[in-house]
């Protein structure tokens, strides 16, 4: 079956994309297998030596992924570009673990313990459309790492960066079998990793509720997994803050990649005494957000990802809650202006639902506790940012809040050096940092008696 890609910018059809078959799956699972063990038979400095050359021919193809992107997911060039160097650095990064797969040993009596770390075998990664080339490299790189083949389904509406990546892994001296790319259905082919056998781990990418269809489904074999899901993030600003800072920054928090971001900080509490100047600066902010062509380089937002996408983030706007709008370009294209509301219930569904879109609603709070209060009132807990100038105020509302990634006075979250991952049913398990390598291993422990 092949499916028509379209341009979200201009609804110009591109090109179409053959979907993998259950069959064709099977025979890459198969292939995986077989290539599996004689990767992890690589002395671990070969394999290092691999990452490293995958992570140069990524470097090389920059340019080119990242128009992909911008054709393909309406992503802005700009961040495009980011994108397509940040896949580098996580392969670099993670091409430093071959050789520090370091195992214990262990004091014990009559003999030596020692302890390694296997890989799993085949690991398979299900991403989502939303930052296809990034997802797909936090679970791929750690993976290859620690010795695993993977296969990487993509997102139907987006395979276009990950085929490509699929194509330099080749080139750069990944062996055949080791990275397969297989773009498809989830229902045949993501579905398929979670079924079969040999398929040890899945990587998920994408809503919660499909999450929980893997994680029921992997239950049958005790198939390890690791779900990143759904998000609706608070950006929490008290009135000690630097307010106007506060106010000028959020728009990037939330409206990025079009809102279309699991880190998104759709929901601004703000507290009570400052709420109306945050507003003000906030709508300034809003409306020197740039959305347009996703091929200039001075374009902060481009258009949400399909028609259908537009039509689900816009059932979440009620005009009598919307409290002003940016701008955003008319004609063909699935365009969307920043929008921000005002919602009079905390019940209101934009403060509960993941929009997934460049909508964002501002409430206020009385002090410390509702703030607090407010922000873990959600099944999510994914990221957030918390701006105050107390430093023990710093301290418990960040410890307070139930959520995986948080950033002070600031909004970034996501550093392929440090962990990230959701709390509650934003997701389970931790990717990047560290220590991401090891989550693609079992633990061995082996005694050896000293006679
Ligand atoms: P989705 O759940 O619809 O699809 C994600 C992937 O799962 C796609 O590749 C899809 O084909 C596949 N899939 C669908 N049904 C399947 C099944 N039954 N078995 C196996 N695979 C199946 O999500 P989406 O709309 O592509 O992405 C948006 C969601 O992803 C949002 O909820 C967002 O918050 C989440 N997300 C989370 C993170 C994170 O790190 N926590 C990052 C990005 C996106």
């Amino acid at each position: 079956m092949s499916y028509q890609l379209v341009n979200p910018a201009t609804a110009e059809a591109m090109e179409t994309i053959e979907h993998t078959s259950l069959e064709q799956t099977d025979d890459a699972i198969a292939n995986a297998k077989s290539a599996q063990r004689r990767w992890a038979g690589l002395a671990p400095a070969e394999r290092a030596e691999i990452l490293r050359s995958f992570a140069d021919a990524v470097a090389g193809d920059v340019e080119n992924l990242a128009a992909l992107e911008v054709r393909n997911s309406g992503h802005p060039i700009s961040q495009a570009r980011w994108e397509a160097n940040h896949v580098r650095n996580v392969l670099e990064y993670y091409a430093g673990a071959p050789e520090r797969l370091i195992g214990k040993q262990i004091p014990v009596a009559g003999g030596i313990d020692i302890t390694f770390h296997e890989p799993l075998g085949v690991v398979g990664i299900i991403t989502p459309w939303n930052f296809p080339m990034t997802i797909a490299s936090w679970g791929f790189a750690p993976a290859l790492a620690a010795g695993n083949a993977v296969i990487v389904k993509p997102a139907e509406w987006t395979p276009l960066t990950t085929m490509r990546l699929g194509e330099l892994a080749r080139e750069a001296g990944v062996p055949e079998g080791v990275f397969q790319v297989l773009p498809g259905k989830g229902s045949v082919v993501g579905n398929r990793f979670v079924t079969h056998e040999d398929v040890r781990k899945v990587v998920f990418t994408g809503s919660t509720e499909v999450g929980k269809t893997i994680m029921r489904g992997a239950a049958d074999q005790i198939k390890r997994v690791t779900l990143e899901l759904g998000g609706k993030s608070a950006n929490i600003v008290f009135a000690d803050a630097d307010v106007d800072k506060a106010a000028a920054t959020a728009p990037s928090s939330v409206f990025e990649n079009a809102g279309q971001d699991c880190c998104a900080r759709s929901r601004i509490l703000v507290e009570a005494s400052v709420y109306d100047r945050f507003m003000q600066g906030l709508e300034k902010s809003v409306a020197a957000f740039s959305v347009g062509d996703p091929t200039k380089d001075e374009t902060e937002m481009g258009p949400l990802v399909t028609s259908v996408h537009r039509d689900s983030v816009a059932s979440f706007v009620e005009d009598d809650k919307v409290a002003f709008r940016g701008s955003a370009p008319t004609g063909p294209g699935n365009w969307f202006a920043p929008t921000v509301l005002a919602p009079s219930s905390l019940d209101d569904r934009c403060m509960r639902e993941e929009i997934f879109g460049p909508v964002v609603a501002v409430v206020p709070f009385k002090d410390e506790a509702h703030a607090l209060e407010i922000a873990n009132s959600t099944e999510y807990g994914l990221s957030g940012s918390i701006w105050t100038r107390d430093v023990g105020r710093v301290i418990r509302v960040a410890r307070g809040v139930e959520s995986g990634n948080l950033s002070v006075n600031s909004h970034s979250s996501v550093r392929y050096s440090t962990p990230f991952g959701g709390f509650k049913q934003s997701g389970l398990g931790r990717e990047l940092g560290p220590d991401a390598p090891l989550h693609f291993t079992e633990e061995k422990n082996v005694f050896i008696p000293n006679d």
